[in-house]
């Protein structure tokens, strides 16, 4: 069969590969000039520091097969995600655990304690928290939202935290003990050289040919036995329902001599500093040796139709649409939606690779019981 994937990020990549190792022929298409989709890296030319060009992106998962899958392609380094929030000129440590709540009231409480604490803070009249900032006041009560939460909040998603989904801040925990890891996964790390050369690795195979600056267009569809689409879902329409609600991104590099702020990433949870965080990105390889030092300054605001979807909203308003591209999708023959865009998800890396593989093990199931491959393997709502 002569297939096609749209996107080479790890999405393409990795269905791209299980249905090339299946024997089948595989054209995979990028709009840019590179593959690895937003989980780019490359070398900066002025310091040599290994860079994470869309945001820093940290590899965690407990998934075991995925694990094994992604260290067939490259050797992973440990590496420890700990994360610092800098707050009216202090900087305190993330996720909240007990450092956190002891610098922050300046007490020396010990777990127990500290949670009980917490306990009397956390505004336990809300049973089923609706939004983020119920969410927030139920956990951890109005001193630790206001400071950490609301304004990084605001500034990340551009509107108020009682008007964004509880569903958001459920991604942090809250510890009453010192682990600061700010994932809570068994596997945890870095590729060597960068997520760019562990892609190229997935892509590798006789069966693979990448066609880079290539945008795939619709009418493309019908030269191949069937496609796997990566892009935007509402792109693939011509944005005839509307266009799905993103956040975008912009990065401010800026250089230092020496080491700018000893951690890979800072947040700034006041609302008055512009920018939501600070990634100094030679702190992703602490196996590595470099003078000078690459940092980006990262903001966020709504995304127009040249920037960059990022994060996806999905407001009930963007929910509605969503369910009408859906239906379209789905009287579509021949193309299956995957990852990210195509799935108009929040996918942290292990799960868009889960879903791959599963993608492709049930496209392959399909064919040999005759039956025909559905539009989302994951249902998107
Ligand atoms: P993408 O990487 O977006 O790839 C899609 C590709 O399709 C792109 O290369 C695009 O150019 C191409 N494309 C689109 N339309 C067309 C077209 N018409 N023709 C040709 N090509 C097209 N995950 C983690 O596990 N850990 C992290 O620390 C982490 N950090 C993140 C930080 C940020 C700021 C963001 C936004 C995400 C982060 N993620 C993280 C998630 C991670 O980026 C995704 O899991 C991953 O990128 C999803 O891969 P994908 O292949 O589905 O999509
Ligand atoms: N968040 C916050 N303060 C922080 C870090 C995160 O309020 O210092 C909120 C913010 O709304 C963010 C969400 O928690 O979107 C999830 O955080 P995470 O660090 O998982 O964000 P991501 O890696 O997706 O940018």
């Amino acid at each position: 069969m002569k297939l096609c994937m749209v996107g080479a990020g790890f999405s393409g990549a990795v269905i791209g590969r299980e249905l090339a190792e299946a024997a089948h022929q595989v054209v995979i298409y990028d709009a840019r000039h590179h593959v690895a989709g937003n989980c780019y890296t490359e070398r900066d030319e002025e310091t040599h520091v290994m860079t994470h060009v869309y945001g820093p992106h940290i590899f965690h998962t407990d998934d075991v097969e995925v694990w094994d899958y992604v260290n067939r392609f490259s050797t992973f380094k440990p590496f420890t995600n700990r994360v610092k929030s800098t707050v009216d000129g202090r900087v305190y440590s993330l996720p909240v655990n007990l450092h956190t709540i002891n610098q922050f009231f300046s007490t020396a409480l010990r777990p127990d304690e500290a949670r009980a604490f917490i306990g009397a803070k956390a505004d336990d009249s809300i049973k089923e928290p609706a939004s983020f900032e119920e969410q927030a006041l139920k956990f951890v009560g109005r001193d630790l939202y206001e400071a950490f939460f609301k304004g990084y909040t605001q500034k990340q998603w551009g509107c108020h935290p009682a008007a964004l989904p509880a569903s958001i801040l459920k991604r942090l925990p809250v510890r009453f003990n010192y682990n600061d890891n700010y994932f809570f996964h068994r596997f945890q790390g870095m590729p060597e050289h960068g997520y760019t050369a562990l892609v190229e690795g997935i892509l590798d195979h006789p069966n693979i040919e990448v066609r880079l600056n290539t945008p795939f267009q619709r009418a493309m569809t019908g030269d191949y036995d069937h496609v796997f689409y990566s892009g935007p879902l509402d792109g693939y329409f011509d944005y005839s329902e509307g266009r799905l609600g993103y956040r975008t991104l912009d990065f401010e590099r800026f250089i230092h001599d020496g080491d700018y702020q000893g951690c890979a990433v800072m947040n700034y949870g006041d609302e008055s500093v512009p920018f939501t965080r600070i990634t100094e990105h030679k702190h992703f390889s602490p196996w590595e040796q470099h003078h000078g030092s690459v940092c980006y300054r990262e903001y966020s605001r709504a995304c127009g139709p040249h920037d960059i979807p990022y994060y996806p909203i999905r407001m009930l308003d963007e929910k509605m649409m969503l369910a009408r591209y859906m239906e379209k999708a789905k009287s579509t023959d021949g193309v299956t939606f995957v990852g990210r865009l195509g799935t108009y998800r929040y996918l942290d890396m292990d799960v868009t690779i889960r879903e791959a593989l599963d993608v492709a093990r049930g496209f392959l199931c399909c064919r040999e019981s005759g039956d025909t491959p559905p539009a989302f393997f994951t249902e998107p709502m």
